[in-house]
């Protein structure tokens, strides 16, 4: 069974190349119908806030990316990474250092001179020449052949010997290093693939020389590029955006977020937009690129825009509802809310994310009276103005409020009033809608009703 893990630090946010590797292990689980795993990696205490530990799992749930299981914390297993490191010291293949910070400086600076890695004289040396009490530190062993591994996207990468040092296993107060903590939670937790930034990429040569020690099966191995800036550089503080809950905040749909994710390093053919069940089917490793793939907002945005217009009405109704939520210059009443739920089918499909869906909603929560001004001002001169005033009390006493029956009744009264139909358009618009964006005014005149309809007329008449 295919078994991934996605293994945060937590920093305080969803960072958003954490959310793709983590996409990609869900999705290559899935595609398999194996599982997918979240450890949170809070050896680093200071770090590892409750706070900072929720904001990830937040972030998980608002993409959508469900884990199977418990959440596994790296920082409670110590003693079974204690345990492992007792293993390897009884089969030799660790050994207890009892040099001083200040022997193991020389000793480096040494190593460094003659271009090897550093050894410790305790390999060879018997422990009980230690003086009584004396701290130590748990050393792997280094072997003396180098590593190689075939890499499901960087393919084979080999280092030698030479770069590897013996590597601290436990420190002197017993605490767990990272390298080893990793091993034993992915052969604990049954990881057949682990899929992860390609910053990993030397560790999992350490990592693999630990495996082999240990005598376990070596997990398969897919580093993919970090994800770079639209200025092609390495994703960063500058260029803002790093967590998740930045692209909530900014409209995406959390399945846009996860389409165009998908998209930034993972490719089959030239597909652009994935319905969930299409990215599961689709899911390899075989399209992971080598290469680092820019953020590209434009085109966040446009896949965003193909979720936003198959997203139901009633969900995004609630979601851009909770967006606006507070918003003094917007009405949110609950009349106000029927209207854009009623209006959402055919405002969803103007709008690439939630944040635009407030422009195209804005002739619907518009405080009254609208203020005429400039060209909207001028489609009410007085000619103008007459008119509508005698469309009002067509209007007024219209039977049939449905779009089609106000379409056909507006048609009508241009052909009585014998002029073109933008000399009703224009200014019914301007009433209506104070010249925000707006669809045809005989679908805009059939959300808001009759009653709110004649009002708006009144406020400008
Ligand atoms: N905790 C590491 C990180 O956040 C990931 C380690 C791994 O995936 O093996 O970068």
């Amino acid at each position: 069974q295919v078994i991934t893990r996605f293994a945060p630090s937590p920093t305080g946010f969803l960072h958003i190349g954490g959310a793709r590797t983590a996409l990609f292990c869900s999705l290559f689980a899935r595609h398999h119908g194996g599982q997918f795993k979240l450890r949170i990696e809070d050896t680093d205490r200071a770090r590892s806030t409750d706070e900072a530990v929720e904001a990830i799992l937040e972030g998980l749930a608002w993409l959508g990316l469900n884990w199977d299981g418990d959440v596994v914390s790296q920082f409670e297993r110590a003693d079974r990474h204690r345990a492992v490191a007792t293993e390897l010291l009884q089969t030799g293949k660790a050994f207890k250092c009892y040099c001083t910070p200040e022997e193991v400086e020389s000793l480096r600076e040494a190593a460094f001179a003659e271009g090897r890695a550093l050894r410790s004289p305790w390999r060879d040396r018997d422990p009980s020449q230690a003086p009584d009490g004396a701290a130590f530190v748990v050393r792997f062993r280094a072997p003396e052949d180098g590593v190689e591994i075939e890499d499901a996207v960087q393919g084979n990468v080999s280092w030698a010997a030479k770069e590897f040092d013996d590597l601290i296993l436990l420190r002197n107060d017993g605490a767990p290093t990272y390298n080893l903590a990793v091993v034993v939670d992915d052969h604990d937790m049954g990881v057949t693939h682990i899929i992860r930034g390609d910053d990993h990429l030397t560790n999992a040569a350490r990592q693999t020389q630990i495996y082999r020690a240990l005598g376990w099966d070596v997990p398969v191995f897919a580093h993919i590029p970090l994800i770079h800036g639209p200025d092609g550089k390495k994703l960063s503080k500058r260029h803002g955006a790093l967590g998740v809950e930045a692209y909530r905040d900014m409209g995406y749909l959390p399945e846009g977020l996860r389409n165009y994710l998908l998209r930034l390093g993972w490719a089959k053919g030239d597909q652009e937009l994935f319905t969930d069940e299409e990215m599961v089917e689709a899911f390899d490793l075989d399209g992971l690129n080598k290469a680092p793939a820019r953020l590209d907002f434009d085109k966040m945005a446009s896949v965003n825009a193909f979720h936003m217009k198959r997203a139901d009405d009633a969900r995004l109704t609630d979601l851009f509802w909770d967006a606006i939520a507070g918003r003094e210059d917007l009405r949110t009443d609950d009349t106000a809310r029927a209207w854009v739920f009623k209006a959402m089918g055919t405002i969803k499909d103007r709008a690439k994310t939630l944040a635009e869906i407030e422009d195209q909603t804005a002739f619907l929560l518009r405080p009254r009276p609208f203020k005429l001004e400039g060209k909207q001002a001028k489609a009410l001169n007085d000619e103008a103005r007459e008119r509508l005033s005698r469309l009002r009390d067509v209007l007024a006493g219209q039977a049939d409020w449905s779009e089609a029956g106000l379409d056909a009744r507006l048609k009508s009264f241009a052909e009585e009033e014998a002029v073109g139909f933008g000399k009703v358009g224009m200014p019914l618009r301007a009433a209506v809608t104070g010249g925000a964006p707006a669809p045809d005014m005989s679908f805009v005149l059939a959300v808001l009703g009759r009653e709110e309809t004649l009002s708006r007329l009144d406020d400008q008449l």
